[in-house]
């Protein structure tokens, strides 16, 4: 069946992919988007296309429209991001996703609300299942992300108490692939860059935290599998339970570019969680969670993205 679809951040890393395999499967795609961290590079191809319609529009705004699916992808997902203005950051997750409920209500749309493994802060509990509390700082420089995505999740939750809005809470981990900005910090995005340029490549501390990456496409299966699944509201986690250290990961980038880059240590960031992992027992069960790409095929995917990226601006 098709669906009237609206995607937040549509124009963004993680929200162009799920624009195109919506597109592909059949429904009609707005995606909205306020071109804060998010490209008209990365949904040019789309454009043109009966079945989609892009709008310039910021979520901290109500908006009149008529859906029965939302997407709420908007949020600038990458630290250098989100610290550059921490105020707005809390307002597009707070009042953004209040004024999307608010829409779903009165639509009677579906929702799925794009939240994150920085619920858990820097955990305790290892690898995290979704009943785990987590363990955050309220006033770090990390709270304004972590804490308007934790109090996104509870809006998510009393709207659909209080209103039985149809929500979908995920909670992504570390994602990864083509469309990522290359300017946006990411530890994966950062390493390619610095790599093909010949670049030192700067692990932040001695490179032992951990995190466990998902490369796009799967995760955007898993997101477009759990919207359709019946039954269950979440929050349900979504990524690979692959768990590698940053040295590794800087290591395994050396050797896939074959690049000369030196790996140098910088200062480890403030609040920068120690170790990450996904429990995926519970997407395993509701959705048949399956994961394709192995790090080694999602670096060289994203490699190849980034020397293209590079050769169309020389
Ligand atoms: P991204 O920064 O590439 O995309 C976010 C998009 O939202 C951008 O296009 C940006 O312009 C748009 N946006 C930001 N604020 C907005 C606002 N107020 N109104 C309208 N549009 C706005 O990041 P991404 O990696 O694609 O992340 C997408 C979503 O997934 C985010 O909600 C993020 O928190 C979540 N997430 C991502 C990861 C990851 O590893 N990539 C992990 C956990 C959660
Ligand atoms: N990181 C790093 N070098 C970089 C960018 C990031 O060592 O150039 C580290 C960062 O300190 C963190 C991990 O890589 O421990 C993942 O960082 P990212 O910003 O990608 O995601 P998050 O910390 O939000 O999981």
């Amino acid at each position: 069946m098709s669906h009237n679809v609206l995607v937040t951040g549509g124009a963004g890393f993680i929200g162009s992919h799920l624009c195109e395999r919506l597109l592909d499967e059949g429904n009609h795609v707005i995606c909205l988007d306020n071109f804060f961290t998010g490209r008209r590079r990365n949904i040019a191809h789309l454009i043109g296309n009966p079945h989609f319609e892009l709008i310039r529009h910021d979520i901290t705004e109500p908006i009149r429209i008529e859906v029965d699916r939302i997407f709420n992808m908007a949020c600038p997902a990458s630290p250098v991001h989100y610290q550059s203005n921490p105020v707005k950051t809390m307002k597009t997750s707070v009042l953004g996703t209040m004024n999307l409920l608010g829409l779903a209500k009165r639509t009677g749309a579906r929702l799925l609300q794009a939240s994150t493994s920085e619920v858990y802060g820097d955990p305790e509990v290892h690898p995290q299942p979704e009943s785990y509390r987590g363990s955050v700082n309220p006033i770090g420089i990390r709270a304004c992300y972590d804490e308007g995505k934790r109090a996104a999740e509870t809006l998510c939750f009393d709207y659909h108490r209080m209103h039985g809005v149809d929500i979908r809470v995920i909670r992504i981990f570390n994602t990864y692939g083509p469309r990522m900005d290359a300017a946006d910090g990411r530890v994966v995005s950062n390493f390619i860059v610095q790599a093909l340029k010949g670049e030192d490549i700067t692990i932040y501390g001695d490179g032992t935290q951990t995190r466990s990456f998902c490369y796009v496409d799967d995760l955007v299966t898993g997101i477009m599998n759990f919207m359709k699944h019946e039954g269950h509201t979440g929050p349900v986690n979504l990524g690979n339970d692959g768990e590698f250290t940053v040295q590794q990961l800087a290591e395994e980038v050396i050797r896939l570019t074959g690049s000369q880059s030196r790996i140098v240590n910088q200062p480890l960031p403030e609040d920068d969680p120690t170790r990450r992992r996904p429990d995926l027992s519970l997407a395993k069960e509701l959705i048949g969670y399956k994961l394709t790409a192995p790090l080694e095929e999602g670096l060289k995917k994203t490699i190849e993205y980034f020397r293209q990226l590079s050769h169309s601006q020389a």
